[in-house]
C-alpha cells in the first residue's frame, strides 16, 4: 500500500508493520533483511495452538485492575447513552443492583490472585472502579465495598501491602456536601462526564424527566475545585462525548477558556459509538457532521498513531489489532456478579463469575473465535494492521464475533497522512534536508 504525502511518498510494509520513505526503501530493506522474520506458519500456529489452563491461570493472574458495575440505573437518560435503547446488543437501563455479598466475593477472589507467587507482574498497585449507570446512586454500597477492602487488607497478611486506588465514572449530578467530602477522604479519581459549554452538554445529557443537567454538573464541578483544590488537580478528569451533532469547536473553546478549570491534558474526548446503532438513527445523527475542532483531531490522531510502530516488536506480529488476552488486564463486574472482559462489551460474552470464577472453556471461545472470525478472515490481508485499536469490544455482537471496520480503516488512514505531514514537516524543520539515510529516517519518526 503506498501514501502519497507532503513532500515524499510512503510504502506500508504489511509484513512487519512499518512505514517507509518510498526513496530508502531498498536500504531498509538491506538494513532489516535479518532482523525481519516473517514466517506465517509460525503464526498460523500461534492462533490457533490449545491454550492450556496453567497459561489462562498465568495470564490472569496478571489483571491489575477490575471495576463494579454497580447498578443498572441512572438518574441521567442521555439519547446516546449506549443502556438507552438504540443499540442492538446492549441492555437497557434497568433495576438491577450488584449485591454486597457478590461484591465481597470478587474482592477476595481478586486479591487472593493477585497475591500469588506465580504471578509475573511485581507491582501492587491494584485499582477497584465504580460504574453504572449511574454509580453514586449506589454511594451506599460503595462505603460498604470500601470499608470490607479495609477490613480484609488489615485481617489478611497477604493483602496488606496492596496498594488499593479507587476510581468512578460518574454523571457529576450527585457530586456534592457530603458526597463529595467522603469521595476526597478515600481519594477517590472521578471521570466526569461533561460534554463542554451548556448548550452542547444539555443537548443529549438530560435528566430522567428531561430537564436539563449542566447547571448543576458545572455547579459541583466548580465546589470541588474550590473547596478541595488538591485533590481536585489531581484526581479529577473530565470525559465530553462528542457526538455528530455537536459542535466540536464550541466544546474545545469552553474548555480553552475555562482554563482555571480544566486542564486540557486531563480531558479525554470521546466519541459516541456508531456499531450497533440503529441505523435510521446511525444516518440521521452522521447526515450533520459539523466543523472538527483541530485539538480534538490532534489527540485522536495521536492516541490512534503514537507508539505503534512495531519495529522494536517484530515478534509481536501475530498480535493484530489491540485484543488483550481476556481477563489479564482489567476484568469488569457486572450487577448480576458476571465478569466480563471489560465495561464496554455487552453481556453475552461473559468469562466468569463471582461464584465460580473464571470460565477457561469461554476464554478460549472468546480467543478461538475472535483469531478466525477477525484475524484470519479480516486482518490477515490488512495494510494498517499495526496501527488497529480494534478489540473483543468492537467484535461482540449478540452473541457472534464480527466486524465490520471499512470506516475504521479510512479513519486511520486519514489519520497516518495527517501524522506523517505533520513529522515530514517537524523533520523539515529540524534539518532543512530530506532524511539520507534509514537511521535518520527512523529518528524523525
Ligand atoms: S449518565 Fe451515563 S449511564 Fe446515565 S444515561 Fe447518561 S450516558 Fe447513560
Ligand atoms: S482495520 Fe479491520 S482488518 Fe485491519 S487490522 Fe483492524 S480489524 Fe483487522
Amino acid at each position: 500500500m503506498k501514501i502519497v504525502n507532503g513532500k515524499s511518498n510512503y510504502i506500508i510494509c504489511q509484513n512487519i508493520g512499518y512505514i517507509i520513505n518510498e526513496e530508502l526503501n531498498n536500504e531498509f530493506i538491506n538494513y532489516f533483511k535479518d532482523k525481519i522474520v516473517l514466517d506465517e506458519r509460525v503464526i498460523i500456529k500461534k492462533l490457533t495452538r490449545h491454550i492450556t489452563d496453567e497459561e489462562i491461570m498465568y495470564n490472569l493472574s496478571q489483571v491489575t485492575s477490575i471495576a463494579f458495575g454497580l447498578t443498572e440505573d441512572c438518574n441521567f437518560r442521555c439519547n446516546y447513552c449506549i443502556y438507552s435503547g438504540i443499540y442492538k446488543d446492549e441492555r437497557v437501563h434497568g433495576e438491577q443492583k450488584l449485591g454486597l455479598k457478590e461484591a465481597a466475593k470478587a474482592i477476595d477472589f481478586f486479591m487472593n490472585l493477585i497475591t500469588q507467587p506465580f504471578r509475573r507482574t511485581r507491582s501492587n498497585d491494584f485499582s477497584i472502579g465504580f460504574y453504572g449507570g449511574e454509580p453514586l446512586l449506589e454511594l451506599q454500597l460503595i462505603k460498604e465495598i470500601i470499608a470490607y477492602v479495609d477490613s480484609q487488607t488489615k485481617r489478611i497478611p497477604s493483602f496488606k501491602d496492596l496498594n488499593i486506588k479507587y476510581r468512578m465514572t460518574t454523571n457529576g449530578y450527585l457530586l456534592n456536601g457530603e458526597t463529595i467530602d467522603y469521595l476526597y477522604k478515600k481519594g477517590i479519581s472521578l471521570d466526569i462526564s461533561l460534554d463542554g459549554p451548556e448548550k452542547e452538554h444539555n443537548k443529549f445529557r438530560k435528566l430522567k424527566d428531561g430537564s436539563e443537567t449542566w447547571k448543576d454538573v458545572f455547579k459541583n464541578i466548580k465546589y470541588i475545585k474550590e473547596n478541595y483544590p488538591e485533590y481536585y488537580k489531581k484526581n479529577i478528569n473530565f470525559l465530553p462525548t462528542v457526538h455528530p451533532q455537536h459542535n466540536e469547536l464550541k466544546i474545545v473553546e469552553f474548555f480553552k477558556q475555562n482554563k482555571d478549570l480544566f486542564d486540557i491534558n486531563k480531558i479525554r474526548f470521546g466519541n459516541v459509538n456508531l456499531v450497533g446503532l440503529n441505523p435510521n438513527l446511525k444516518e440521521n445523527w452522521v447526515k450533520n457532521l459539523g466543523e472538527s475542532s483541530d485539538v480534538i483531531l490532534e489527540k485522536k490522531v495521536n492516541s490512534s498513531i503514537h507508539d505503534k510502530f512495531f519495529l522494536k516488536n517484530l515478534s509481536r506480529q501475530s498480535k493484530f489489532t489491540a485484543t488483550c488476552f481476556p481477563g489479564s488486564h482489567r476484568v469488569f463486574i457486572n450487577q448480576k456478579g458476571d465478569f466480563n472482559v471489560c465495561e464496554r462489551i455487552n453481556n453475552n460474552f461473559s468469562i466468569g463469575n463471582v461464584h465460580r470464577g473464571f470460565d477457561f472453556e469461554n476464554i478460549r471461545t472468546l480467543i478461538s473465535e475472535y483469531n478466525k472470525e477477525i484475524i484470519r478472515l479480516k486482518c490477515w490481508e490488512c495494510p494498517l494492521w499495526f496501527l488497529c485499536s480494534i478489540c473483543f469490544v468492537h467484535a461482540a455482537h449478540d452473541k457472534r464475533i464480527s466486524i465490520d471496520c471499512e470506516s475504521i480503516k479510512r479513519q486511520l488512514q486519514s489519520f497516518l497522512l495527517l501524522d506523517l505531514k505533520n513529522k515530514e514537516e517537524d523533520y523539515y524543520k529540524r534539518n532543512n534536508a530530506f532524511c539520507g539515510s534509514v537511521e535518520e529516517y527512523l529518528d524523525c519518526l
